[in-house]
């Protein structure tokens, strides 16, 4: 073990690592060598590798210092050369950086500290050296500070609790009766280093290591402990990271940005990160070491003069103000600007994409601290990718690589204004279940939504859950909000289909609809009140925020356009209208892959009927409301027809059990046998014997045709009556009905035979045939193992990843949002699997389906409607499972063409 190299150096134009060795060297240290190598002024020092990391894990700090002794000691004294310092020197001593770097870049999850070897012989030391006092008792301080916080854990005692640092700074200043931390003197930052000193032996009952070397062994175990804080694996699963990773440690000889007026330090980012504009900007402070800067205790400065001129534009300064008192780095040191302006021109041009910079300036000289891709909003990863295609800087597949296809969602809804959201309060937070910014007034009635609507106010439709009697106000509203359900729960779902801001499962809220109002943490909002939403993070808040629409821009349509050169499989949509299929149709979608007839039933006449067929005792009475439903359907399907000429179109026969669509409270139950003209007693009775204990695993799917054949005539009847209609007008119809939760090959071939019997009498009636297909969905586990049964019937399949999930799984679709936070939390599963295909298990079934189906009919067409069609791991995995297609919600479109492009490449 003690062979393995476990430290490298680099400094002075040569280092042992570069920029492939990320796995090993993490991020900042693989970034750090090749600065090195490529001529950037790097303060020298070396990298503790990542699988240090792991063995510090396994075997605990006394085991890794033994393994770990001899080349950093070796490693110090080549610094101490380098530097021509002393680590530990009274009179001229090395003091040293000590920062983590992970492989993925985790901003501020990990622990830093800075002016390691400072004691009370260095801070003389570097008096002497330097005439500056103020500046070495200010680096004292702050070494005290970070390594106090960090290694010597003095945090505040309890959340309402200051920094006990911070405490002692803000007593000195008070008594000083300044107001800024630049205006303590030296002596005062000695007097804040004595009482430092004392606090800490007080909380720690130890007292400050004097010893640079145990200082340097405390900082290095601290940053490797750090990789398992809170912070640090909170922010891993919420980016996939895996543990086993481990993060490296960066020791490098500390450059000041603290040495006064001609030191400063900064961080810049080569490209606008927000917008991606070709335009190299950031912020820096002088005076100031790096934690200033990000903490956000001093306001910093712009470094480019047209940064400058358009903050100053945006804060209401004037020119001359502006340059008197808030002059860019670029008109303050315009010879360290120039160099560092260099600087980031060689390391995007090196490294191929937008770079994030860390930078400081020790009297007028430039020092580089970091690099790294950096961190950017959906509408600049799209722009800055374009951008340098045109520029030749990359090509064509490596920036569809790049694209984090949810990020598109940013660019295809409205978003709240970046004021707007600075000043926003956040009340509560639920699933991001549809993506979006809205904000609205509250409403608890989806007929209130409708009136409010109706009155030209927006409107949030506020629910304990929704059911599908609430569509019409889902509609009319800006956003959803509901206390309960996951995310393919029916607002969920809806939401997307709408590209409608919703958030789901907010918990913590209390509706009581009786008294209208919404409670979070003791705080009641009425009916009316105003809040916003943001369904992209699930973030909900008080109060109005404005919000922007968004520019799809010409870069988005050229992107597109490359997903398509590349791609493999079709993206279509799922669309229940002609209004959602005209958008998706905008978004590229090619074809519709699910079409929900149910969602049809419940607007206006339509329930009314729909309800008299299902309250009809025999199948005279349900034959008869069913020549009510017909028409209806049939010009619902024309229009879908119309928009999707010379595209296919999937229809999926009623799916949902019955007794969804009849009211449960006697009010509406009275109503509604006033309507029909029935007995109220009747009426429940019906509704009664509809009742189900497992509903969705009940009466519903084709189970409803296979009982009620009639209902599967009346809808393949609507389906090709419309289809011969628009045939006529010249529109290229390709129909394909689609059959719900078979299990069984006979379940299929009955439902298959009504259609094929109604198609054959309605092409003799009309004297005009079509080609159509008949498929399945393949949503129950047992339909996927006997695939090979089922495709000698059925012309194709479509993957209902849903109802699969909830069947291989056991967890209801309704109900799981009880538990999986909890199970996700405690590890049990890694992410909520209707959210993310569980491709070990459900994609066993997937993998099982389209082979043994294609092994019955080779030219089988395959492809998926269950919400995670539009998810891009999940469509990677269709992809590499041979899926003809991929079917999502309209919104999704773009993200799903992108994924199935980046499949392809990979
Ligand atoms: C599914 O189960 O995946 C599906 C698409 O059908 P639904 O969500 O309508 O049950
Ligand atoms: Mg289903």
């Amino acid at each position: 073990m003690t062979d393995i190299k476990r430290v490298y150096l680099f400094g002075d134009g040569k280092a042992e690592g570069k920029a492939d060795m990320k796995n090993l060297l993490g991020g900042k240290g693989a970034n750090l060598a090749e600065m090195n190598l490529i001529g950037l002024p790097v303060p020298p020092g070396f990298t503790i590798t990542t699988d240090t990391c792991n063995e510090y894990t396994k075997l605990g700090p006394a085991a890794v210092r033994e393994l770990l002794e001899k080349e950093v000691q070796a490693a110090v004294k080549s610094l101490e050369q380098s530097m021509g310092t002393e680590f530990g020197s009274n009179t001229n001593p090395l003091l040293l950086s000590v920062r983590s770097g992970g492989r993925a870049s985790m901003p501020g999850m990990m622990d830093t500290i800075l002016n390691l070897g400072m004691n009370d012989n260095a801070v003389q030391g570097i008096i002497e050296k330097t005439g500056n006092p103020r500046f070495a008792w200010d680096s004292y301080r702050r070494f005290m500070q970070m390594y106090g916080d960090v290694v010597m854990d003095m945090k505040p005692a309890s959340k309402e609790e200051h920094d006990p640092f911070e405490v002692l700074i803000d007593q000195m200043k008070a008594e000083k009766g300044v107001k800024e931390d630049l205006d303590l003197s030296a002596d005062d930052l000695k007097e804040l280093v004595r009482r430092f000193k004392a606090t800490v032996k007080e909380k720690t009952g130890q007292d400050f290591p004097e010893d640079p070397w145990e200082q340097l062994w405390g900082s290095i175990f601290a940053v490797f402990d750090s990789w398992n804080n809170d912070r640090a694996v909170f922010y891993r699963q919420l980016n996939n990271i895996p543990s086993e990773w481990g993060t490296a440690v960066n020791v490098q000889a500390m450059v000041f940005g603290n040495m006064g007026d001609t030191s400063a330090t900064g961080v810049a980012f080569t490209r606008d990160a927000a917008t991606g504009e070709n335009l190299f900007n950031g912020e820096f402070l002088f005076n100031a070491q790096g934690e200033d800067v990000v903490a956000g205790i001093r306001t910093p400065l712009q470094i480019t003069k047209i940064g400058s001129q358009r903050w100053a534009e945006l804060a209401g300064v004037s020119e001359e103000k502006r340059a008197a008192e808030y002059a860019s780095l670029e008109e303050a040191m315009p010879e360290a600007y120039q160099e560092l302006f260099a600087a980031q021109k060689k390391l995007e041009e090196h490294g191929k994409d937008m770079q994030d910079l860390e930078f400081t300036i020790q009297e007028r000289k430039l020092w580089m601290l970091q690099t790294r891709s950096g961190k950017r909003t959906g509408f600049a990863m799209v722009k800055i990718a374009m951008d340098m295609v045109r520029e030749g800087m990359i090509d064509e597949k490596t920036a569809l690589l790049r694209m984090e296809p949810n990020k598109l969602d940013e660019l295809l809804h409205p978003v709240f204004s970046h004021e707007g959201l600075a000043k926003a309060k956040e009340i509560t937070k639920g699933l991001p279940a549809s993506p979006g910014a809205a904000t609205g007034q509250i409403v608890f009635f989806a007929e209130d939504a409708e009136k409010w609507a109706g009155e030209r106010k927006q409107v949030i439709l506020c629910r304990i859950e929704t059911s599908p009697e609430d569509l019409r106000g889902m509609t009319v509203a800006k956003g959803i909000l509901t206390a309960r359900g996951g995310m393919t729960s029916h607002a969920a779902v809806v939401a997307r289909g709408m590209g409608k801001c919703c958030v789901s499962a907010a918990g913590s809220m209390v509706i009581d609809y009786r008294a209208r109002t919404l409670t979070v943490d003791g705080k009641v909002y009425n009916e009316g009140d105003w809040i916003s939403l943001n369904g992209s993070t699930g973030q909900v808040f008080d109060g109005k925020i404005e919000t922007v629409d968004p520019e799809l821009s010409g870069d988005f349509g050229e992107l597109m356009k490359l997903a398509d050169k590349y791609t493999r499989m079709v993206v279509r949509t799922n669309a229940d209208t002609p209004k959602d299929a005209r958008i998706a149709r905008s978004f590229g979608a090619q074809g519709i892959g699910l079409t929900r007839t149910e969602h049809m039933f419940f607007e206006g006449e339509r329930i009314k009927a729909m309800r008299e067929m299902i309250l009809a005792d025999n199948e005279a009475g349900r034959r008869k409301a069913l020549d009510k439903l017909l028409p209806i359907q049939r010009s619902d399907f024309e229009g879908i027809f119309e928009e999707m000429d010379g595209l296919p179109v999937t229809i999926r026969l009623l799916d949902p059990p019955l007794h969804e669509f009849v009211p449960h409270e006697e009010e509406q139950q009275a109503e509604m046998a006033k309507e029909l003209g029935m007995e109220l007693s009747k009426v429940k009775e019906r509704v009664a014997s509809l009742h189900e204990l497992n509903p969705m695993l009940g009466h519903r799917g084709c189970r409803l045709g296979n009982t009620y054949p009639e209902i599967t005539e009346m809808q393949a009847r609507a389906i090709l009556e419309a289809a011969v209609n628009v045939k006529a007008k010249g529109i290229t119809v390709l129909p394909e009905i689609m059959v719900p939760l078979i299990g069984t090959q006979a379940e299929f071939r009955l439902q298959e035979d009504i259609i094929r019997a109604t198609a054959d009498k309605v092409f003799a009636e009309k004297g005009v045939k079509l080609e159509y297909m008949v498929g399945t969905m393949i949503e129950i586990p047992r339909a996927a193992l006997t695939a090979d049964k089922v495709a000698e019937y059925a012309e194709f399949f479509s993957f209902g990843t849903n109802d699969l999930t909830q069947m291989t799984f056991g967890y209801s679709r309704d109900d799981a949002g009880i538990f999986l936070p909890v199970y996700i939390n405690k590890n049990l599963i890694p992410h909520d699997p209707f959210q993310i295909l569980d491709q070990e298990g459900v994609g066993q079934l997937v993998q099982i389906g389209v082979e043994r189906g294609r092994k019955a009919r080779p030219n089988l067409k395959v492809g998926i409607c269950g919400e995670h069609g539009g998810e891009p791991s999940s469509v990677e995995f269709c992809h590499r499972v041979g899926m003809d297609y991929v079917s999502c919600s309209p919104f999704r479109v773009p993200i799903a063409r992108l994924a199935a492009a980046m499949a392809a490449i990979r």
